[in-house]
Protein backbone atom coordinates (compact mmCIF):
# COMPACT_ATOMS: atom_id res chain seq x y z
CA UNK A 1 0.00 0.00 0.00
CA UNK A 2 0.96 3.50 -1.13
CA UNK A 3 0.64 6.06 1.70
CA UNK A 4 2.37 9.41 -0.09
CA UNK A 5 3.44 9.62 -3.36
CA UNK A 6 5.93 12.14 -2.59
CA UNK A 7 8.86 10.19 -1.57
CA UNK A 8 8.88 9.10 -5.41
CA UNK A 9 11.78 10.17 -7.51
CA UNK A 10 10.60 9.14 -10.87
CA UNK A 11 6.96 9.26 -12.72
CA UNK A 12 6.62 6.68 -15.39
CA UNK A 13 2.62 7.52 -17.24
CA UNK A 14 1.49 5.22 -19.78
CA UNK A 15 0.04 6.94 -22.39
CA UNK A 16 -3.65 5.73 -23.29
CA UNK A 17 -6.11 5.49 -20.92
CA UNK A 18 -4.12 6.89 -18.44
CA UNK A 19 -2.63 10.59 -19.45
CA UNK A 20 -5.08 10.73 -22.01
CA UNK A 21 -7.86 9.19 -24.02
CA UNK A 22 -5.98 10.31 -27.30
CA UNK A 23 -8.08 13.11 -28.34
CA UNK A 24 -8.22 14.58 -24.78
CA UNK A 25 -5.92 14.85 -22.04
CA UNK A 26 -7.48 13.07 -18.70
CA UNK A 27 -8.82 15.50 -16.10
CA UNK A 28 -5.25 17.13 -14.64
CA UNK A 29 -3.02 15.49 -16.64
CA UNK A 30 -0.83 18.94 -17.04
CA UNK A 31 -0.92 20.23 -13.96
CA UNK A 32 0.23 17.15 -12.87
CA UNK A 33 3.28 16.61 -14.92
CA UNK A 34 4.58 20.10 -15.07
CA UNK A 35 4.46 20.22 -11.11
CA UNK A 36 6.13 17.17 -11.06
CA UNK A 37 8.86 18.35 -13.35
CA UNK A 38 9.03 21.42 -11.45
CA UNK A 39 9.44 19.64 -8.05
CA UNK A 40 12.60 17.96 -9.74
CA UNK A 41 11.07 14.48 -10.15
CA UNK A 42 11.79 12.66 -13.87
CA UNK A 43 8.98 12.11 -16.05
CA UNK A 44 8.61 9.71 -18.81
CA UNK A 45 5.85 8.74 -20.74
CA UNK A 46 5.39 4.68 -22.09
CA UNK A 47 2.92 3.16 -24.65
CA UNK A 48 2.71 0.28 -26.99
CA UNK A 49 0.51 2.63 -29.31
CA UNK A 50 2.18 2.45 -32.88
CA UNK A 51 0.14 4.99 -34.79
CA UNK A 52 2.82 7.52 -33.95
CA UNK A 53 6.64 7.19 -33.75
CA UNK A 54 8.78 8.45 -30.81
CA UNK A 55 9.00 11.65 -32.13
CA UNK A 56 5.80 12.02 -33.42
CA UNK A 57 4.10 10.97 -28.92
CA UNK A 58 6.47 14.03 -28.29
CA UNK A 59 5.05 16.41 -30.40
CA UNK A 60 1.51 15.14 -29.92
CA UNK A 61 2.76 15.95 -25.78
CA UNK A 62 3.74 19.53 -26.46
CA UNK A 63 0.73 20.31 -28.17
CA UNK A 64 -1.40 19.07 -25.22
CA UNK A 65 0.90 21.91 -23.50
CA UNK A 66 3.38 18.82 -21.57
CA UNK A 67 7.12 19.33 -22.14
CA UNK A 68 9.01 16.41 -22.90
CA UNK A 69 11.93 15.24 -25.35
CA UNK A 70 12.28 11.84 -26.77
CA UNK A 71 14.48 10.85 -24.37
CA UNK A 72 11.40 10.26 -22.11
CA UNK A 73 9.19 8.74 -24.18
CA UNK A 74 9.59 4.62 -24.78
CA UNK A 75 7.43 2.88 -27.24
CA UNK A 76 6.50 -0.14 -28.48
CA UNK A 77 7.22 0.63 -32.25
CA UNK A 78 10.88 2.30 -31.18
CA UNK A 79 11.58 -0.90 -28.84
CA UNK A 80 11.06 -3.40 -31.35
CA UNK A 81 12.58 -1.44 -34.14
CA UNK A 82 15.66 -1.44 -32.28
CA UNK A 83 15.81 -4.72 -31.69
CA UNK A 84 15.11 -6.03 -34.67
CA UNK A 85 18.40 -4.28 -35.43
CA UNK A 86 20.41 -5.12 -32.61
CA UNK A 87 20.10 -8.97 -33.90
CA UNK A 88 20.41 -8.68 -37.45
CA UNK A 89 17.39 -8.76 -38.58
CA UNK A 90 17.61 -6.37 -41.92
CA UNK A 91 14.36 -6.63 -43.30
CA UNK A 92 10.94 -7.22 -42.10
CA UNK A 93 7.28 -7.91 -43.18
CA UNK A 94 5.25 -5.03 -41.12
CA UNK A 95 1.85 -5.01 -40.36
CA UNK A 96 1.21 -1.70 -39.20
CA UNK A 97 0.74 2.16 -39.50
CA UNK A 98 3.04 5.23 -40.13
CA UNK A 99 4.31 5.74 -36.82
CA UNK A 100 5.65 1.99 -36.73
CA UNK A 101 7.34 2.46 -39.73
CA UNK A 102 8.75 5.22 -39.23
CA UNK A 103 10.57 3.35 -36.31
CA UNK A 104 11.50 0.75 -38.79
CA UNK A 105 12.98 3.27 -40.95
CA UNK A 106 14.88 5.50 -38.40
CA UNK A 107 16.50 1.82 -37.11
CA UNK A 108 17.95 0.84 -40.65
CA UNK A 109 15.33 -2.03 -40.79
CA UNK A 110 13.48 -2.55 -44.77
CA UNK A 111 10.39 -3.30 -45.23
CA UNK A 112 9.75 -6.44 -47.75
CA UNK A 113 7.34 -8.85 -48.39
CA UNK A 114 10.05 -11.16 -49.11
CA UNK A 115 11.18 -10.72 -45.48
CA UNK A 116 12.46 -13.83 -43.05
CA UNK A 117 10.34 -11.90 -39.89
CA UNK A 118 6.71 -10.61 -39.51
CA UNK A 119 6.09 -7.75 -37.15
CA UNK A 120 2.35 -7.21 -36.31
CA UNK A 121 0.53 -4.15 -34.67
CA UNK A 122 -2.35 -2.44 -34.97
CA UNK A 123 -3.13 -1.44 -38.76
CA UNK A 124 -6.48 0.45 -39.52
CA UNK A 125 -6.29 -0.72 -42.97
CA UNK A 126 -5.92 -3.88 -42.49
CA UNK A 127 -6.64 -5.68 -45.73
CA UNK A 128 -6.63 -9.96 -46.43
CA UNK A 129 -4.02 -9.35 -48.83
CA UNK A 130 -1.78 -8.19 -45.56
CA UNK A 131 -2.66 -11.25 -43.18
CA UNK A 132 -2.44 -14.19 -46.15
CA UNK A 133 1.20 -12.23 -47.04
CA UNK A 134 2.14 -12.22 -43.35
CA UNK A 135 1.04 -15.93 -42.72
CA UNK A 136 2.79 -17.04 -46.42
CA UNK A 137 5.52 -15.98 -44.04
CA UNK A 138 5.04 -17.88 -41.07
CA UNK A 139 4.25 -20.71 -42.61
CA UNK A 140 7.63 -20.85 -44.21
CA UNK A 141 8.90 -20.51 -40.72
CA UNK A 142 9.67 -16.40 -40.10
CA UNK A 143 9.96 -15.62 -37.07
CA UNK A 144 6.76 -13.77 -35.26
CA UNK A 145 7.21 -10.61 -33.50
CA UNK A 146 4.01 -8.66 -32.32
CA UNK A 147 4.41 -4.92 -30.79
CA UNK A 148 1.91 -6.11 -27.91
CA UNK A 149 -1.12 -8.84 -27.46
CA UNK A 150 -3.17 -5.91 -26.40
CA UNK A 151 -7.09 -6.33 -27.93
CA UNK A 152 -8.63 -2.64 -27.73
CA UNK A 153 -7.21 0.86 -28.56
CA UNK A 154 -8.66 3.55 -27.43
CA UNK A 155 -8.17 6.05 -29.84
CA UNK A 156 -10.74 8.84 -28.73
CA UNK A 157 -13.66 9.07 -30.42
CA UNK A 158 -13.56 5.28 -32.16
CA UNK A 159 -12.00 2.22 -30.03
CA UNK A 160 -10.35 0.23 -32.67
CA UNK A 161 -8.76 -3.39 -32.50
CA UNK A 162 -5.90 -4.06 -31.62
CA UNK A 163 -2.93 -6.16 -32.60
CA UNK A 164 -3.78 -8.79 -30.24
CA UNK A 165 -6.62 -10.25 -31.92
CA UNK A 166 -4.69 -11.08 -34.40
CA UNK A 167 -2.45 -13.21 -32.89
CA UNK A 168 -4.22 -16.46 -31.95
CA UNK A 169 -5.01 -16.49 -35.33
CA UNK A 170 -2.03 -16.32 -37.21
CA UNK A 171 -0.71 -18.97 -34.51
CA UNK A 172 -3.17 -21.34 -35.53
CA UNK A 173 -3.04 -20.53 -38.74
CA UNK A 174 0.87 -20.83 -39.43
CA UNK A 175 2.37 -22.90 -36.33
CA UNK A 176 4.44 -19.93 -35.83
CA UNK A 177 4.38 -18.39 -32.03
CA UNK A 178 4.25 -14.58 -31.58
CA UNK A 179 7.35 -12.84 -29.59
CA UNK A 180 5.72 -9.64 -28.04
CA UNK A 181 8.47 -6.62 -28.27
CA UNK A 182 6.39 -3.78 -26.22
CA UNK A 183 5.04 -3.78 -23.33
CA UNK A 184 5.12 -5.95 -20.73
CA UNK A 185 8.20 -7.82 -22.42
CA UNK A 186 11.67 -8.62 -21.35
CA UNK A 187 12.67 -6.66 -24.79
CA UNK A 188 10.51 -3.52 -24.01
CA UNK A 189 12.49 -3.83 -20.25
CA UNK A 190 15.42 -4.26 -21.65
CA UNK A 191 15.33 -1.46 -23.87
CA UNK A 192 14.06 0.88 -21.11
CA UNK A 193 16.57 0.49 -18.72
CA UNK A 194 19.03 0.60 -21.31
CA UNK A 195 18.00 3.79 -21.85
CA UNK A 196 15.67 5.99 -19.80
CA UNK A 197 17.82 6.75 -15.94
CA UNK A 198 15.62 4.77 -13.97
CA UNK A 199 16.33 3.92 -10.18
CA UNK A 200 13.86 1.04 -9.48
CA UNK A 201 13.35 1.58 -5.75
CA UNK A 202 12.26 5.68 -5.99
CA UNK A 203 9.96 5.07 -9.06
CA UNK A 204 6.36 4.66 -9.69
CA UNK A 205 4.70 3.38 -13.13
CA UNK A 206 1.37 4.63 -13.34
CA UNK A 207 -0.71 2.68 -15.81
CA UNK A 208 -4.86 1.67 -16.56
CA UNK A 209 -4.07 -1.92 -17.63
CA UNK A 210 -2.77 -4.40 -15.06
CA UNK A 211 -1.59 -7.05 -18.06
CA UNK A 212 0.47 -4.71 -19.68
CA UNK A 213 1.27 -1.56 -17.39
CA UNK A 214 1.25 -3.07 -13.79
CA UNK A 215 2.89 -6.14 -14.95
CA UNK A 216 5.67 -4.47 -16.57
CA UNK A 217 6.46 -2.38 -13.17
CA UNK A 218 6.52 -5.28 -11.05
CA UNK A 219 8.81 -6.56 -12.98
CA UNK A 220 10.61 -4.05 -12.95
CA UNK A 221 10.61 -3.14 -9.67
CA UNK A 222 8.99 -0.53 -9.55
CA UNK A 223 6.14 0.26 -7.53
CA UNK A 224 2.82 0.38 -9.50
CA UNK A 225 -0.83 2.57 -9.51
CA UNK A 226 -3.41 1.38 -11.36
CA UNK A 227 -5.77 4.35 -12.82
CA UNK A 228 -9.14 3.69 -13.22
CA UNK A 229 -11.11 4.41 -15.87
CA UNK A 230 -9.30 2.82 -18.61
CA UNK A 231 -8.71 -0.63 -19.42
CA UNK A 232 -8.76 -2.60 -16.42
CA UNK A 233 -12.14 -1.98 -13.55
CA UNK A 234 -11.63 -1.95 -10.00
CA UNK A 235 -12.96 -4.86 -9.66
CA UNK A 236 -10.50 -6.48 -12.02
CA UNK A 237 -7.71 -4.56 -9.99
CA UNK A 238 -8.48 -5.84 -6.51
CA UNK A 239 -9.07 -9.78 -7.65
CA UNK A 240 -5.49 -9.18 -9.54
CA UNK A 241 -2.94 -11.79 -8.55
CA UNK A 242 0.80 -11.81 -8.33
CA UNK A 243 2.38 -9.35 -10.62
CA UNK A 244 -0.95 -8.11 -12.20
CA UNK A 245 -1.84 -6.53 -8.65
CA UNK A 246 -1.15 -3.15 -8.77
CA UNK A 247 0.31 -1.65 -5.26
CA UNK A 248 -2.47 0.82 -5.15
CA UNK A 249 -5.29 2.37 -7.53
CA UNK A 250 -5.83 5.89 -8.61
CA UNK A 251 -8.92 7.37 -9.66
CA UNK A 252 -7.61 10.72 -10.75
CA UNK A 253 -3.75 11.80 -11.57
CA UNK A 254 -4.00 14.72 -8.92
CA UNK A 255 -4.07 12.20 -6.44
CA UNK A 256 -0.23 11.67 -7.06
CA UNK A 257 0.43 15.15 -6.56
CA UNK A 258 -0.83 15.56 -2.88
CA UNK A 259 1.49 16.88 -0.78
CA UNK A 260 4.22 16.67 -3.47
MG1 LIG B 1 -3.12 2.36 -21.43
Amino acid sequence: LIVSFKPFKTFIFDLDGTLWRWSKLNEGAKEVVSKLQKRGRFVYFLTNNTVLSRSGFVQKLRDFGINTDERHVMTAGYAAARFLAANGIEDVYAIGERGLLEELDKAGVKVSDRAKAVLLSTDRNLTFGKIAAAATLLKKGARFFATGKGLWWDLGSEKVPAEGFLIPSLENLTGAKAEVLGKPSDVFRQTMVKELSLYPEDTILIGDDTKSDIVLGARCGFKTALMLGGETTEKEARDAKGAEKPDTIIRELKELIAGV
